[in-house]
Formats: structure tokens, C-alpha cells, sequence
């Protein structure tokens, strides 16, 4: 069980007032809030041992090099994969795939396909976009149903030895759809396509076994596990890393360089050209152990009984419509009431020192979808309480009274 007082007790911004009323943070899928053991991980590691990884024989670079290493098997552990040189660092779900989508060139060829679904993120349409305008291949979607649900019997038809490769994300930002995602890999591995999950959405609320799930690749950021913004992880197997080409060319990557030719250093540098973000990749595995140590288990839980007090209570409002309201959803709720501009609702709640997101949630497909410019959305984490939610519900009806 989940001890919430002392568990909010390890965040120090729930202290903090906006607008002069105490802080509630609902837009946890942006981005989460981070733990005093966090915030000290990344200090302690500038006042102590803060030095460049992988190129000095002096004592600090080889600590900052160590604990960089170590930070790294704490998260192949964490997510079950193979061997640790699965694990890149990157600066986040963008990156992670981004480099993939670059990688991957080599093995689409006109005309070929790359699959994804209707309630991506357009980090995970956007980098497919480009690939397949790169070397003439289709873009396809999964189209959903109106609860926000994935249709499987679309999916299957789609999905034909043209397609390369699927990208989808494990669970949806803007609905909160938890996607079947085990049955989409073994679907597309039958045609012999890899699968790429975003798990930007997954990562702070489940532990993936990516060799159980037997993914290709998986990528999270590490801002939304409670870790520091501008870290995160892609994790691909060790058979596709070492017949891709880098993205990045630069330090750190090379085993020789000359000017005629360059050969490229073994897994995982290969893939982290330059200095990286060795605070954030280091505070990363702070960021894991803290979750784990609250239980996923626990916070899964947790949220779970949020998410359904939080629609009793949001469906109690008039007009109040929520969208994505799939069968598995985590404790994301988006909403609109009645006509009014999902903008104007935020931005009286924040008056109130309540923190939602508005807008499209860069799914702007989603919305079209729903033929809405954008909903309001509240994110449920693992340190917020129900009297948060009533809160909410209380500004949301007062946004109601002064804009009708
Ligand atoms: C946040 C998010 C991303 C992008 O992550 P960044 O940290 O901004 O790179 C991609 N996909 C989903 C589902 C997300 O929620």
C-alpha cells in the first residue's frame, strides 16, 4: 500500500502556492514532479564528482564514467533487457525515435510501409513522416473507435508483408488508452515487421519487460519518471543496434578516425556521439530506484482509484464530456463542458492554483478525430489525493458558472 502523506512528503513543489492557493499539479503526462532525492542526485553529482565520461584516466572522470555505467544497469534491470549495451541514453522520447526512425532507412525501400496508429503523439508520427518521404514509402494508420480504443481487425487487415515496421505508443497521452500492445508485437512480427513502443506514457506507471514483451525497441523520457528533463533511454535489441548506422557522427561514437574512412565504436557508443547529459543519464537511475521503491505495483494501483473517483466526481458536472474512455486506460481524463473553450476552463482553474493541460496535447489527429480544437486534461500521479480532485471539480464548476 501507498503511504500518500509520506510520499508527498518527498516532493517539495507540493509546498508551493500558485496564485496564492496551494498548488495542484494535474499535468503529470507533461511532465512529473521530482522527488528531493532527485533534485539532491543532480546536485550532489555537479558538487562532487562532475567531470567528462568515457575519455579521462583521472580519478573523477573514471567516478562520473562509473556511476554513468552504472546508472545504465540500474535501467536494463529495471526494464529487463538483455544486455546493458541495449540501453542508449538519449534526451528523451523524441530522440529515442528520432534515432530510430533515422536508423531504420536502410531497411524501407519504396513503397514499402511503415504502420502507426491514430492517437499518437506527433513525436511518433512526425519522424515517420519524414523516413517515408525519404525513401518513398506509405505511411498507414490504425484507426480507432470513439472511445479511443484501437480496432485490431483494421489493424490486421493493414498489416501486410509491405510493412517494415510498427510504431506505437504503449499508452496514449491525450486518452489515456492502454493498448494491447503485446498482441500488436507478436501481429507484426508474424509479417516479419519490428515494433517500435513509446512508452513515454507506460514508463511512470508500469515496468516494461521488454524481453518478456519482445519489442524491438522501446523508448521513455526521463522527465516523466520523475527523473530530469533532457534524459531518457531508447532500448533496442542488440541485433538491430549493430545493423543500423549512428544517427549522430561526432566524439565518443568512433573506434578510428581518418579522413578517407571512420569506423564506429561497439554498442552502446555508436549510438552517443558527444558529451551527453551525464547529470541526467546518471539522476535517471536516481529517478527509477525512487519509483520503485513507492512499487509500481502500488502506484498502478493508486491512480487507478484516482482516475475512477475523478470521472464520478467530473461526470457529476453538466455538459461535461469526457473523451478517451477505453475499457484499460490509465489515470488520464480529458474533458470539455459543454462549448466552452477548453482554454478558457484552464486558465481560471490555474487562478485557482490548479494545473491542467489545454489544448491538442500535440495529438492534433486526436482531436480531428473528435472534431474538438482541444480538451482540458487532467493527469493523476501517484502524489495526488482525491481532495486535489475535489478541488478541481470545484473550479471546473466555478469556470462553468462565470462563463454561462
Ligand atoms: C511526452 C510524450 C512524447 C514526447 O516526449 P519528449 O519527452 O517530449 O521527447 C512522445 N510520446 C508520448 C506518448 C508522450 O506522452
Amino acid at each position: 500500500m501507498l503511504d500518500i502523506n509520506k510520499v508527498r512528503a518527498d516532493f517539495p513543489i507540493l509546498n508551493e502556492k500558485v496564485n496564492g492557493k496551494p498548488l495542484v499539479y494535474f499535468d503529470n503526462a507533461a511532465t512529473s514532479q521530482k522527488p528531493q532525492v532527485v533534485i539532491d542526485a543532480v546536485a550532489n553529482y555537479y558538487a562532487t564528482i562532475n567531470s567528462n565520461i568515457h575519455r579521462g584516466v583521472h580519478t573523477l572522470s573514471q567516478l562520473a564514467t562509473d556511476a554513468y555505467e552504472i546508472s545504465r544497469q540500474k535501467i536494463q534491470q529495471h526494464i529487463n533487457a538483455k544486455h546493458s549495451h541495449e540501453v542508449l541514453f538519449t534526451n528523451g522520447t523524441t530522440h529515442g525515435i528520432n534515432l530510430v526512425a533515422n536508423g531504420f532507412a536502410p531497411f524501407v525501400k519504396q513503397g514499402d510501409a511503415i504502420l502507426i496508429s491514430a492517437m499518437e503523439h506527433h513525436s511518433n508520427i512526425v519522424p515517420w513522416q519524414m523516413l517515408c518521404e525519404r525513401v518513398g514509402a506509405d505511411l498507414l494508420v490504425i484507426p480507432m473507435n470513439d472511445k479511443g480504443e484501437l480496432l485490431m481487425d483494421a489493424f490486421e487487415k493493414l498489416l501486410t508483408e509491405k510493412v517494415k515496421l510498427v510504431a506505437v505508443n504503449h499508452i496514449s497521452n491525450s486518452l489515456g488508452t492502454i493498448n494491447p500492445i503485446e498482441h500488436i508485437i507478436t501481429k507484426a512480427h508474424a509479417v516479419g515487421a519490428a515494433v517500435l513502443i513509446d512508452g513515454a506514457q507506460s514508463a511512470p506507471h508500469l515496468r516494461p519487460d521488454v524481453q518478456a514483451l519482445d519489442c524491438d525497441f522501446y523508448t521513455f523520457s526521463g522527465h516523466k519518471v520523475c527523473g530530469p528533463t533532457g534524459s531518457g533511454i531508447l532500448y533496442g535489441k542488440e541485433e538491430w543496434l549493430n545493423k543500423m548506422p549512428p544517427y549522430q557522427g561526432g566524439g565518443e561514437m568512433i573506434k578510428e578516425v581518418t579522413f578517407e574512412k571512420t569506423t564506429y565504436a561497439d554498442l552502446p557508443h555508436k549510438f552517443e556521439a558527444g558529451t551527453p547529459n551525464i547529470a541526467g543519464g546518471i539522476v535517471l537511475g536516481t529517478a527509477i530506484e525512487y519509483l520503485n521503491s513507492v512499487g509500481l505495483d502500488n502506484i498502478m494501483a493508486y491512480e487507478q482509484e484516482l482516475l475512477e473517483y475523478g470521472t464520478k466526481k467530473l461526470l457529476e458536472i453538466e455538459g461535461l464530456k469526457i473523451y478517451g474512455t477505453a475499457q484499460n486506460k490509465t489515470s488520464v481524463i480529458s474533458f470539455n463542458v459543454g462549448n466552452i473553450h477548453p482554454y478558457d476552463i484552464g486558465a481560471i482553474v490555474d487562478k485557482m492554483g490548479i494545473a491542467v493541460r489545454t489544448g491538442h496535447h500535440c495529438t492534433q489527429p486526436v482531436m480531428d478525430f473528435f472534431k474538438i480544437p482541444g480538451t482540458v486534461r487532467a493527469s493523476f500521479s501517484f502524489y495526488n489525493t482525491k481532495q486535489e480532485i475535489d478541488a478541481l471539480v470545484a473550479s471546473v464548476l466555478k469556470a462553468q458558472r462565470m462563463l454561462s
